[in-house]
């Protein structure tokens, strides 16, 4: 193949992405090239409008164009239970199911001493630093249902029972070794609904 830099370079970036190999990368650049400049532009400003606007909720972590996010900032949502979850995609995913009436904590991944994700890597600190206004009287752990997940809500459980909170487990009607963000609105909301004490 004909050697040109921007194309080379435009497939590199597209490489960075999760699960796009040599191949993918180059067919999208290559579609990239076959669009008219309007839509090209269109594609850049929104990566660039996203990484300027977009960041994370000083009480909740989860990703958000205004802080605190508007769940945080609704008067509608239950202060007094918060649902853990691993990623922000989770929130989208638990928002759909409109089963859940509580606030949520985003740790930013699961523990995992394999990879040296260990509890300083994770928003477990911030987490405490939230139970200090004494509101929240049930923490429901909605990490994924893997090895790692419940490593993490084990080990959150086991710091939260003493303090005198209510620990709860999302049910499995989910798939194990599953993606919570993966789950369909129903089984989402059946998980919620009978989930059990930790
Ligand atoms: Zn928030």
């Amino acid at each position: 193949m004909q050697y040109i830099a921007p194309l080379v370079k435009l497939i590199e970036q597209f490489r960075v992405l999760p699960g796009i190999g040599p191949k993918s990368a180059a067919r999208l650049a290559y579609h990239v090239l076959e669009m008219d400049k309007a839509k090209a532009q269109a594609l850049a400003q929104a990566i660039l409008e996203a990484k300027e606007k977009v960041g994370y909720c000083s009480q909740c972590f989860t990703l958000t164009d205004c802080n605190p996010c508007s769940i945080c900032r609704s008067e509608n949502r239950d202060r007094s239970f918060l649902c853990v979850v691993e990623e922000p995609r989770d929130v989208a995913a638990l928002e759909r199911t409109r089963e859940f009436k509580g606030v949520y904590h985003v740790l930013h991944g699961a523990l995992s001493p394999l990879e040296g994700v260990g509890p300083d890597e994770l928003k477990i600190k911030e987490l405490l630093n939230r139970l200090r206004d004494n509101q929240i009287k049930e923490i429901v752990m909605a990490t994924d249902p893997d090895v790692e997940g419940e490593a993490t809500a084990m080990y959150l459980a086991k710091l939260l029972k003493p303090l005198g909170i209510k620990v709860t487990r999302i049910a499995h009607g989910l798939p194990m070794g599953g993606d919570l963000e993966y789950a369909d609105e129903v089984t989402l909301s059946k998980a919620l609904e009978n989930r059990r004490e930790m």
